[in-house]
């Protein structure tokens, strides 16, 4: 009997167990985890779990009998240790080894440090696991102030869940403008406003410094003129690739562990899938590394596929989404090279619109606020190689959109 063995149990190792299950793999499947509990979503961490809104049993992947019910081996808290490449086994820190045919590694990424003094103060807080989570909503006090530390994506989210849940709020950015490293000024101008109207407290080309403890309250001292109170902080500001296994085993890496266009790794029986790996995309031709379930879930099939002996090769359109107050953010490609914005709606005076990002003539990306079909459309052209057509783009109405597709 085959065994498949992956490592990580989130979107992309759990997506990985399941369809290669599904498209008849008769072997041995052991998804092992470092995490206690059963694969969840990670997206709502930093929504409508933060905010109350969704319990652990709601953002579950999927029941948590459905695995022994699917004959995966789930080995939840055991870390992996050690890959020995010529004894094809993975050592896990618990002193198990165990033998495998192919190996999945799915080890997603882990959070940032943010190298100053006091981060280890009780209260002061980083997201991404459930249990990160917990211990944020445990200390979640409505009147009270959150420091947010990070103005990307989740620092936005969590400033947006916790006005929700009654907080005051200030975020502190350390780049000239929020959102600085994924996306263009008009969005960051946009999302500014919406946080300003909503009552959370934006600061902009600030560094946090240092945090105190003072009394019950943390302060924390920045680099621009002043210092601010709160009850918790809440650091967000970026991830790392959790690489070393392949790195120690020798495997190719970058930023990221370096696989072809089946995910297959330096080594033809290691594959690497989801936020560690470091692949190439066909639609953009470029390598990169991605962020997201969609990425997560798309590479998973793949290595699936490869295994089962129908290989196919990776050729998605990279997307994402982010849910802030009532705002729908839909992201379908890469923004980054435009030369030349489009804007449908008007992201000064409300709360729909889509910037659709050109090179020359080409479409590389849209920006959808609360606008799926702008999302639909503009999804569409980029994953079939076409493009909209500007002229037409401007002003047209929802109805005419289709009629600017070349
Ligand atoms: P991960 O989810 O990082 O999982 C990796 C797993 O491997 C972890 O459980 C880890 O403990 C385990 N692991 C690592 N090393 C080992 C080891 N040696 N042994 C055993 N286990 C190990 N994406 C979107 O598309 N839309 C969103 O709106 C969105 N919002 C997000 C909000 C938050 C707060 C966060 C944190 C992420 C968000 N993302 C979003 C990103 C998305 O969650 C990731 O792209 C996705 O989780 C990647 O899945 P993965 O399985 O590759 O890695």
């Amino acid at each position: 009997e085959t065994h498949t063995l992956i490592i990580g149990a989130s979107h992309a190792g759990a997506q990985a167990a399941v369809s290669l299950r599904q498209s008849g793999y008769s072997g041995r499947i052991t998804l092992l985890g470092e995490e206690k509990v059963p694969p969840y979503h990670r997206p709502p961490l930093s929504k409508d779990y933060l905010s109350g809104e969704r319990d652990e049993d709601d953002i579950l992947l999927r029941p948590a009998d459905s695995y022994a019910t699917a004959h995966i081996e789930l080995r939840l808290g055991v870390r992996a240790g050690a890959i020995d490449r010529d004894e094809k086994t993975v050592q896990t820190t618990d002193g198990d080894h165990i033998a495998y045919d192919h190996l999945v590694l799915a080890t997603g990424a882990r959070v940032r440090h943010l190298p100053i003094p006091g981060t280890e103060l009780p209260h002061v807080f980083y997201l991404r696991d459930s249990t990160h989570v917990d211990a944020i909503r445990a200390a979640v006090s409505p009147g009270r102030r959150a420091v947010i530390i990070g103005g990307g994506y989740i620092g936005l989210e969590t400033a947006a869940s916790l006005r929700k849940r009654g907080m005051d709020v200030t975020l502190l950015e350390a780049q000239p403008r929020i959102l600085q490293r994924v996306t263009s000024p008009t969005m960051s101008d946009f999302y500014r406003r919406v946080h300003t109207e909503e009552g959370v407290e934006i600061v902009e080309d600030c560094l946090a410094a240092s945090i105190a403890q003072n009394g019950a309250q943390l302060t924390v001292n920045t680099s621009c003129e002043r210092s601010y109170e709160a009850h918790m902080v809440v650091i967000g500001i970026g991830v790392i690739p959790n690489m070393e296994l392949a790195e120690f085993a020798g495997l190719e890496i970058a930023d990221g562990i370096a696989v072809n266009d089946y995910c297959q790794t330096s080594d033809p029986d290691i594959y690497a899938i989801g936020d560690v790996s470091w692949h190439h995309n066909p639609l953009y031709d470029r390598h990169m590394r991605l962020e997201s379930v969609p990425n997560a879930t798309e590479q998973a099939k793949i290595v699936a596929a490869h295994i089962m002996g129908q290989p196919k090769p990776y050729d998605a359109l990279p997307w994402f989404w982010s849910d802030q107050f009532d705002l729908k953010l839909q992201i379908a490609g890469l923004s980054d090279g435009y030369d030349d914005l489009v804007l449908r709606g008007d992201p000064d005076g409300s709360r729909s619109f889509a910037a659709y990002y050109f090179k020359g003539d080409r479409l590389l990306a849209v920006d959808a606020v609360n606008a799926p079909r702008d999302f639909m459309i503009a999804r569409m052209a980029l994953s079939k190689g076409r493009t909209l057509d500007k002229t037409i783009l401007a002003d047209c109405d929802d109805a005419a959109l289709k009629t600017a597709l070349r």
